[in-house]
């Protein structure tokens, strides 16, 4: 217990760090590393999810896509069951956004439990801020199509946490309600 706990604080620690320059994409600039700690909250207190990897890994999801982290850096300070995590929920930058957006849908019924999880709250997370506090400069067009794109890369996952689905759901009809 302790242990889970002291590796938690360490990978929270090591999100601060690596996301400590960057900024979320909405007007009012919020610091990045809340975004992370939103989604850990929301696997802890609306998903219930008591695996501590699944929780450490949610913290460091966008650590290897958005920052200059590595895959043997995750690795070797938190080790392979959430290093896999991350690599599951990490696009490939490489590749063109629109393959990206794709894959997403395909890939999606294929994930583990773990990564299932962090995607659903990952999309939680953004639909908020799409609804709420939305990036700079897009339109009610682009916000709904954000949205509709988040409900298809859902649709391929669900049947895994009740409580993070309704929750999911509920934020999409308040979403749609405010956006049109
Ligand atoms: P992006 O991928 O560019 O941006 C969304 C991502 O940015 C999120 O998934 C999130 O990822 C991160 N993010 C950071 N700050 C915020 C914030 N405040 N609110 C929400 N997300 C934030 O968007 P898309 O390319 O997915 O664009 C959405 C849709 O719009 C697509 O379906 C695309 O086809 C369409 N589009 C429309 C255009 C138009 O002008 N009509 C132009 C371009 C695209 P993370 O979790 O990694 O932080
Ligand atoms: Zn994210």
């Amino acid at each position: 217990m302790r242990n889970d706990l002291t590796k938690l604080v360490q990978a929270i620690n090591f999100a601060a760090k690596k996301h400590s320059r960057q900024k979320r994409k909405g007007a009012d600039g919020e610091p990045y590393i809340n975004h992370p700690l939103e989604v850990l909250n929301l696997l802890a207190n609306v998903g219930k999810i008591e695996d501590c990897n699944v929780l450490i890994a949610a913290v460091l999801h966008d650590t290897i896509e958005d920052t200059e982290t590595t895959e043997e850096e995750i690795r070797e300070f938190f080790g392979a069951d959430v290093c896999g995590m991350v690599l599951e929920v990490t696009d490939d930058k490489t590749l063109p956004k629109a393959t990206r957006k794709q894959l997403q849908i395909e890939h999606s019924p294929h994930l583990t439990n773990g990564a299932k999880y962090i995607k659903l709250a990952d999309k939680i997370s953004n639909i908020r801020d799409v609804t709420n506090n939305p990036p700079d400069g897009w339109s009610k067009e682009r916000r709904r199509e954000y949205i509709e794109w988040g409900e298809k890369v859902i649709a391929g996952l669900r049947g895994v946490n009740e409580s993070l689905e309704n929750h999911f759901d509920e934020l999409i009809e308040t979403a749609k309600r405010k956006i049109g």
